[in-house]
């Protein structure tokens, strides 16, 4: 598939299916190192996300996709996550606005500039266990595919799989931020909640491009 507004909707609407089908795993996550909230957070951001891409405009570009999903998740979300998602969505769309179809470099730029976002929001740096370790390892891996020309689609495939290893590399992490850094070593053995939800966004953007 060509990386369109077609695509940016159709990632939106993955990724609230798969949040809602991931919801109690999400809960679950933060019930072991936060308050137990980011799963229903999630499920209630991304349910307003989809029923507001319903009726997208006719000339509307990937960016105004990226920025209505930022609008959504910031006044919905509640809770740490909705502030860090909706930045990171922001910049996403600043980083690709103009664009019509986005290439693999514009793909790389568009995860970049989340990632700056949600690091300047949450001053998290990676190995923090947060959302960060996801989103930055998902960064490099993309950054990497790039570099060999890969297509859109298979820069997206590297960011899914980085975000995945990154999610899995949390759970041997002590927490720097957010709620599970009051735990010290007992966050150890847990991954970070949004690291996972990090992964699960990141996939459904990958496979709204297989499909
Ligand atoms: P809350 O912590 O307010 O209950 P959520 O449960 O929805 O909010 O989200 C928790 C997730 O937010 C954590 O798992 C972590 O990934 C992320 N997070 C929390 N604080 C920060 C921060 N300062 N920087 C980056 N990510 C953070
Ligand atoms: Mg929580």
């Amino acid at each position: 598939m060509i990386l369109d507004t077609a695509w940016a909707v159709a990632w939106m609407t993955r990724a609230a299916s798969d949040i809602a089908e991931q919801a109690g795993e999400l809960g679950e996550l933060d019930r072991a190192i936060g308050d137990g909230d980011h799963g229903e957070n999630m499920n209630r951001g991304f349910t307003a996300v989809r029923a507001s891409l319903t009726d997208v405009a006719e000339d509307a570009l990937p960016a105004d996709v990226l920025k209505t999903t930022a609008m959504r998740l910031i006044s919905s979300v509640g809770g740490a996550a909705g502030p860090l998602y909706g930045t990171a969505f922001l910049r996403a769309a600043d980083a690709v606005s103009g664009r019509a179809h986005l290439d693999g470099d514009d793909v790389l730029a568009l995860l970049d500039a989340g990632l700056g976002g949600i690091e300047e929001r949450g001053k998290a740096s990676p190995g923090d266990k947060t959302m960060v370790d996801a989103w930055a390892a998902a960064v490099d891996a993309a950054r990497g595919a790039a570099e060999r020309d890969a297509d859109a689609l298979e820069v997206l495939r590297a960011a899914a799989r980085g975000a995945q290893h990154g999610a899995e590399s949390t759970d041997r992490l002590l927490a720097h931020k957010g709620r599970a850094s009051y735990l010290g070593e007992r966050a150890v053995g847990h991954r970070d909640p949004g690291a996972a939800s990090t992964a699960i966004l990141l996939r459904a953007a990958a496979q709204a491009a297989e499909a």
